[in-house]
């Protein structure tokens, strides 16, 4: 298969034969003009002429990003017409002026053929199919015209057309074989020898092309596995290069159909299908094909001695001429392969238009949010937490956004947009510095609070530049008293390679007085270990228990657990979602001692806090 440069280098050569031929061509009329054969060169010149003009038509109609597989090869065997036309052309004039049999003539005859053949063949060398034949347009009848003198010398010169016509050959082969490589090397992945991912777009481009010119529809296949990077990381990348290799080997012999194959970088490969008349017919088979390769690449591998598991998660889009972009598809591949990956890895899912309207939505939020902050979009409200009395001892932050084009946008929607798109570090520091201003403005006030939570996401408080930026805000707002009545929630969404950067920040961030609350409590996973290695001095009990703790017994024996751990732990409890007067008793009666939710307010902006905190008194 061929790609866009090999094309696009014949495609330029095409105005280059034509100038080389149609401006030497006059001299050479004129030339038969003086000696007297101006007829045949006349007729000559006029059928160059023509030529070329089917050479301009060949040249326009080159469109390479529009053009099929198929119209590009008809495309590419009238060019090698066209090329075989001029040239014999050429041997035209040759054998015209030897018949003349004119001692001058001959010797430009001679001159232009041999002169003709070393441009001819250094122009095409691309190509065998137009650099063999070629050479031997023009030295055959060389040849042929010197055995025909039946003389000594001209034998030797025919001797010396046949060394000739082998060195043309000769640096021809090479220079193509280099070219060729070169084109491969450009549009080729070195370590699996699958396309790489341009070549590939320029594949997926005329197949859609296709589809544009007969109807019908393909599908797309976005292979990428899973936990790749720990075989990199715990075997070393000569074994995860080997393991691609195995990979892509095995995604070549599950693909029987021949289609279209490529790694896209990294650990990601992608295939599109054949064409399939009927929609259906096309689904099924893709997600077909897709269930066999995540068996096929779960099959266990043997490299250097180690016994490798992988698995993979496939993405399915269908192709069709909705769009000429082969981006869009690979997008949604993208986003189909991510839902995978979400709900688990290690299977397979088809792009819809439902996943579409919500990635739609998901881009929305995130362009806009990029500028929420500057544009003073996003505030925070304080949710009370009270005691069995009911008496206001602490708060936590609860950020808000109003944008005045999505309206009012929840933070559990906006939240993990920013966190994926690192977006959380900006409006982390943004939420801090909020959170710290207004305590320190209460506390002129004269609103004593025990503490005040904020929500910490682990991005924000993996990022390296987290700890002194807490420190900065610390020493711009906070006197030591005040920093101890900060606490950062944080969930239990932690991945265990994370765990040992983890602690050192969090000891780093207590050393400034600050304490840690485990959000969502009983949620996550491997809680115990967690609270243990993360010394947190604060559990909140999820709302989802709390919501359930007067009829479900499961609950109700969830929230006294968690209740003795912490009195295990020495950790403060506060149960969030209170939402009624029996909820509410039932804690007090299992000895929890702080409260939040709606039963006691709803999250409230800061005077109106302020209010709430008199009023409790
Ligand atoms: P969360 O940390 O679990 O926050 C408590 C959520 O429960 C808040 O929702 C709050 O409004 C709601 N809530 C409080 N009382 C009740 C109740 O009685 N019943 C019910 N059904 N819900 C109650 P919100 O404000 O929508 O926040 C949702 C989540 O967004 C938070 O869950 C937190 O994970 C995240 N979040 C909120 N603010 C921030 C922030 O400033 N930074 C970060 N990183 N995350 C935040
Ligand atoms: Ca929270
Ligand atoms: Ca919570």
């Amino acid at each position: 298969m061929k790609s866009h440069k090999f094309y696009t280098f014949l495609h330029k050569q095409i105005p280059v034969v034509q100038a080389l031929s149609l401006i030497p061509g006059m001299a050479y009329v004129f030339l038969g003009y003086y000696y007297k054969v101006q007829l045949p060169a006349i007729i000559w010149y006029v059928m160059l002429a023509l030529v070329s003009l089917w050479g301009v038509r060949i040249y326009r109609n080159f469109h390479y990003a529009e053009m099929t597989k198929s119209q590009l090869e008809r495309w590419y065997s009238e060019l090698v017409y066209f090329f075989y036309t001029i040239f014999l052309l050429w041997t035209a004039i040759f054998l015209i002026y030897i018949l003349v049999d004119l001692p001058q003539m001959r010797h430009v005859a001679i001159f232009t053929q041999m002169g003709t053949a070393v441009l001819a063949s250094t122009l095409l060398m691309s190509d065998r199919r137009l650099y063999l034949p070629i050479i031997l347009i023009f030295m055959v009848p060389l040849l042929a015209y010197y055995l025909s003198i039946n003389e000594f010398y001209a034998y030797a010169l025919a001797f010396l057309s046949c060394v000739f016509s082998w060195l043309l050959f000769y640096a021809a082969r090479s220079s193509s074989a280099l070219l060729m490589k070169t084109h491969h090397q450009a549009s080729h992945d070195s370590l699996t020898g699958l396309s790489n991912r341009y070549f590939f777009i320029e594949q997926l481009q005329q197949v859609i092309n296709q589809l544009r010119d007969e109807g019908g529809h393909s599908y797309l296949l976005l292979i990428d596995l899973d936990h790749f990077k720990s075989v990199n990381d715990s075997l070393g990348h000569d074994v995860g290069d080997i393991l691609l290799q195995e990979v892509s080997k095995r995604l070549v012999e599950a693909n029987g159909a021949n289609n279209i194959l490529a790694r896209l970088g990294g650990d990601e490969f992608i295939m599109v299908g054949n064409r399939s008349g009927d929609i259906d017919e096309c689904r099924e088979k893709a997600i077909q094909l897709a269930d066999k390769l995540v068996e096929t690449i779960k099959q266990i591998y043997i490299i250097n001695g180690h016994h490798i598991y992988i698995s993979c998660s496939v993405g399915v889009s269908l192709v069709d001429a909705r769009s000429l972009n082969a981006n869009r598809f690979i997008k949604e591949a993208d986003i189909a392969m991510y839902e995978v990956k979400g709900s688990g890895r290690d299977g397979v899912f088809l792009f819809n238009e439902e996943l579409s309207t919500r990635v739609e939505h998901h881009l929305e939020i995130e362009r806009h949010l990029h500028f929420a902050v500057q544009k003073n979009e996003i505030f925070l409200q304080f949710q009370p937490q009270v005691d069995v009395m009911k008496k206001v001892v602490g708060a936590e932050a609860l950020v808000r956004w109003n944008s005045p084009k999505l309206g009012p946008v929840l933070p559990a929607e906006f939240i993990p947009i920013a966190e994926q798109t690192g977006l959380i570090v900006e409006l982390g520091s943004y939420i801090l510095e909020q959170s710290f201003r207004t305590l320190k403005a209460w506390e002129e006030e004269g609103v004593m609070l025990q503490h005040l939570a904020i929500n910490i996401s682990m991005r924000q408080l993996l990022h390296h530049t987290f700890v002194d930026s807490v420190r900065l805000l610390c020493n711009l707002y906070l006197s030591e008293k005040l920093c101890q009545k900060i606490i950062f929630e944080i969930t239990e969404s932690i991945a265990p390679e994370d765990i040992s950067i983890l602690v050192e920040r969090m000891q780093a961030i207590s050393e400034l007085g600050i304490r840690f609350s485990m959000d969502d409590f009983g949620t996550g996973y491997s809680s115990l270990v967690n609270l243990k290695q993360l010394a947190v001095s604060e559990i909140k009990i999820d709302r989802s228990f709390v919501a359930e703790i007067e009829h479900r017994e499961s609950d109700k024996s969830m929230v006294r657990t968690i209740l003795g751990l912490a009195r295990l732990l020495d950790c403060r409890v506060v149960a969030e979602g209170v939402e009624t007067q029996g909820q509410f008793d039932f804690l007090i009666a299992n000895d929890c001692r702080i409260f939040q939710g709606y039963y006691f307010s709803l999250p409230l902006l800061s005077a109106d806090f302020v209010d709430y905190y008199r009023n409790s008194k």
